[in-house]
């Protein structure tokens, strides 16, 4: 992660409301995928996934989606996404450019 307003106070405020609203709610689903954090498989390395902030349009820094249990809106926001998907994203991030969307269950 190096993008540059991953210091900015906003988003390191932001982050935080989306991972404790993410935290606090059993129902919250991940925005790129749908799921529930239970229904993430572990990382490679056996860890249990965890909240984070994710960016629905990366490289832009939206505001936060707190209604965690429902998908945001069109355009960018700070959202939760499970930790596995997030380093999935990143790591595809420089072929891809951009998010294509997420498939809602
Ligand atoms: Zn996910």
């Amino acid at each position: 992660m190096s993008q540059p307003h991953h210091r900015d106070p906003r988003f390191i405020r932001w982050g935080r409301l989306v991972r404790d609203a993410a935290n606090a709610d059993p129902n919250t689903r991940c925005w790129r995928c749908g799921r529930r954090l239970t229904d993430h498989p572990p990382h490679k390395t056996g860890a249990a996934p965890t909240w984070h902030a994710g960016h629905t349009i990366d490289g832009q820094l939206g505001r936060p989606w707190l209604k965690v249990t429902e998908p945001p809106p069109e355009g960018p926001w700070l959202a939760a996404e499970a930790s596995t998907c997030n380093v999935t994203a990143g790591a595809r991030a420089g072929a891809r450019g951009r998010g294509t969307g997420y498939s809602w269950p």
